[in-house]
């Protein structure tokens, strides 16, 4: 039999065919469980009236009681009517307004009665109005004054069919009164829930929609966001586990001629102390037998190139091959220069595939690549083809990660016939730390958090249109000093044309105050054909021109260190982590470097805001917090197929504290008790089984 939890939302007294359907079309709620989790997004606190001479436009919600004065149906323009209440408390009056259900209203309102009535107030030419307030009788028993009221999110359909959020909350009401503790059986340990001073599950799924008052809505909060995030982190270190026990990863365990040769004699410079703990960390991966999947976090320019370099010699010292896959060909392509010539003087093979790569060279380097006679393939996503075979593979290395999909890295697994080689994956866009934890939970992760010394803090400015004969003169300057400039214009899909076209006009315009053949201009944009943007960065990077005006082609990891201005036009239309990447682009060599970032005079409060914050802080980690903070996580790269933007009441900017001491818990239930067997761990486990069944064979590898 099924319970009346998971029966149909049609036989819930008061619901019914025509309302089921609505509920099941609009809301995807099919039973009455489906109901209960959806919680409100906003309480009203009934018990806190305010007087219309105090209500404010800037408070959220205003709650006023008081009594209906007048009443008038006006005829506007094009025949709409509005119906005009005035409404008065002992402070004062207020106008009232509906524009549609007039009729319904207006039938429905009575004088010399007292309401309640709340809603947003706006203020119009000095008078204070709200538009289409809910109201209801005031009623001095009522228990709605004992706890805060729910506000359930809506719909115009739902709201007609009577299920707003008075109509919702007696629905609630009527499925709260017929569960009992069984449903809704606890699943945390009885410790945590100590610790905490969490109420019971079943108190919170009640609470969550009555609370009595301010405090026991917070509880009640924490513990169902201390939830949503402690399960996920459960699974995901128990999956890590298991990854660990099944995939038993290729030992390496040598550190041997190549490796020491590079770190001896080829290195040119000293690693970083982030660096050498970072090859640490790896290096313990390597040789512990299982297979490694690290994400490797790094500023831009904080050098994780090398790190991925000697991470492959390690590779090659004992015998395997290694890859490494960069999102595009221009990257890749310079991936493969930085590290040939980092080569020079070892024995080191060293071979580049991407999709410009055709017929024999294509064959040949397959062949090569199959007989064992390349020990390093560097490449785009042409890595991944079926057609590529290694002979053995030990290592796949992905630079910045957020351009792949987690099911591209799971293809390069499986690139090796009898065991998964190691993967590193590395990426510069810095993830907030409760991010990092939601999206990378399964992977180990190392941070480089230090720039190789040196480096000279890069000297970011906003500027206005009308600075541009100063701009034009400061590269000046800069060009006679012998640096090179990049200028930056923004593309987007939706406005290809005319973003190519502000590009063209842009190089246009340069052109008179950097004429040639004295100075010289690269123009490089997604539209080229690969050769001639190959040529264009080629002249650019061998220094032989003197400003680069490109597309966000250049966003990522583009080196030349002689480049010490990065200008981004239109720089009001980027996003904070686009920003960024191409701000790295300068403050590679040994000079002072300079953003400038220029903007139209009109801005979004947000784009201010971004400006601003690209303005105050270099530190790739802040950027990322702000960005997290401004767009919310359900628009950061890469989280949105991980499905983390789901959390009901969790909120990964607001709730860091129960974020860590979540992931806290389950870290140490995971290490103590990796089988939750304990009988603590039971309902953990129990609970992990109803939602998912399949998790009842998890614990059977060993
Ligand atoms: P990213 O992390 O952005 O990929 P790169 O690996 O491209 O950074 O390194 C940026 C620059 O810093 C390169 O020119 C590289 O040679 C240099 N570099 C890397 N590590 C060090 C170091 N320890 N000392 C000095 N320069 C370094
Ligand atoms: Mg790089």
């Amino acid at each position: 039999m099924v319970s009346f939890l998971e029966s149909d939302i049609e036989f819930l007294k008061g619901v019914g065919p025509l309302r089921g359907q609505a509920l099941r079309k609009e809301l995807g709620v099919a039973t009455p469980r489906d109901l209960l989790l959806m919680y409100p997004f906003r309480y009203i606190d009934k018990t806190k009236f305010q007087t219309i001479s105090s209500a404010h436009p800037d408070n959220d919600i205003v709650l006023l009681k008081g009594r209906i004065i007048s009443l008038e149906k006006i005829r506007g323009k094009g025949n709409k009517a509005r119906l005009s209440v005035i409404f008065k408390d002992e402070s004062g009056f207020i106008e009232l307004l509906w524009f549609q259900g007039i009729k319904w209203v207006e039938e429905s309102l009575k004088e010399n009665v007292d309401y309640v009535i709340f809603g947003r107030i706006t203020v119009f030419g000095g008078r204070k109005s709200m538009s289409h307030p809910e109201y209801e009788e005031f009623n001095k028993d009522l228990e709605m004054h004992k706890f805060l009221e729910p506000v359930y999110s809506s719909t115009e359909k739902l709201d007609k069919l009577g299920l707003d959020s008075k109509g919702r909350r007696k629905l609630i009401k009527a499925i709260l009164e017929k569960i009992s503790v069984q449903d809704f059986g606890e699943n945390l340990p009885a410790y945590i829930m100590e610790k905490l001073n969490f109420p019971s599950r079943f108190e919170s799924i009640q609470w969550v929609h009555f609370p009595k008052d301010e405090a026991q809505k917070l509880l009640t909060h924490n513990r169902i966001k201390f939830e949503e995030f402690f399960f996920l982190q459960i699974k995901m270190l128990l999956h890590k586990n298991k990854r660990k026990q099944l995939l038993k990863g290729i030992v390496l365990s040598t550190i041997g001629e190549n490796f020491n040769t590079f770190f001896k004699d080829i290195m040119p410079f000293e690693l970083t102390n982030a660096q050498k703990r970072v090859i640490k960390e790896i290096r313990s991966d390597l040789r512990a037998g299982f297979q490694m999947n690290r994400l490797l976090q790094g500023d831009v320019g904080s050098g994780k190139t090398v790190v991925a370099l000697m991470t492959m010699l390690i590779a090659i010292d004992n015998g395997f091959q290694a890859c490494l896959m960069a999102p595009t060909e221009i990257l890749a392509s310079q991936h493969m220069k930085s590290i040939d010539s980092l080569l020079v003087g070892s024995g080191v093979k060293a071979a580049f595939l991407s999709g410009s790569i055709k017929g024999k060279k294509r064959e040949a380097i397959l062949n090569m690549l199959a007989d064992g006679q390349i020990d390093i393939l560097i490449g785009t996503h042409a890595l991944i083809e079926d057609k590529v075979q290694f002979k053995n593979l030990g290592l796949s290395i992905i630079d910045e990660q957020h351009r792949f999909g987690v099911a591209q890295r799971s293809k390069l697994w499986k690139k090796n016939d009898t065991l998964a080689p190691h993967i590193l994956v590395m990426t510069a866009t810095p993830i907030p730390r409760t991010l990092a934890m939601s999206v990378y939970g399964d992977l180990d992760v190392s941070v480089i958090d230090e720039l190789p010394p040196g480096r000279k803090e890069i000297k970011t400015i906003h500027k206005f249109e009308n600075h541009r004969p100063q701009l034009i003169q400061f590269m000046h300057a800069e060009i006679e000093k012998g640096r090179q400039i990049y200028v930056v214009f923004p593309l987007i899909e939706e406005s290809e044309k005319l973003d190519l076209q502000n590009l063209q006009l842009g190089y246009e315009l340069l052109l008179p105050h950097f004429p040639p053949p004295k100075f010289q201009i690269s123009v490089v944009h997604g539209r080229m054909k690969s050769q001639a943007k190959e040529f264009e960065m080629e002249r650019f990077v061998q220094g032989k021109t003197n400003i680069m005006v490109a597309t966000t082609v250049i966003e990522v990891g583009v080196n030349v260190p002689n480049a010490s201005v990065m200008i981004i036009e239109n720089s009001e239309r980027f996003g904070l982590s686009q920003l960024h990447q191409l701000r790295g682009r300068v403050g590679r060599g040994a000079e002072q470097s300079y953003c400038i970032l220029m903007s139209g005079n009109k801005l979004s409060a947000e784009a201010k805001e971004r400006l601003k914050t690209m303005v105050a802080t270099n530190n790739g980690f802040e950027i990322a917090e702000a960005d997290l903070r401004l767009r919310g996580p359900g628009e950061i790269d890469g989280t949105r197929q991980s499905g983390i933007a789901d959390f009901k009441l969790l909120n990964l900017v607001k709730d860091s504290q129960i974020i860590t001491t979540a992931r806290h818990f389950a870290e140490i239930i995971v290490e103590k008790d990796p089988g939750l067997d304990h009988l603590e761990h039971m309902r953990v486990k129990n609970y992990l089984i109803l939602l998912d069944p399949k998790f009842k064979d998890w614990g059977r590898i060993s």
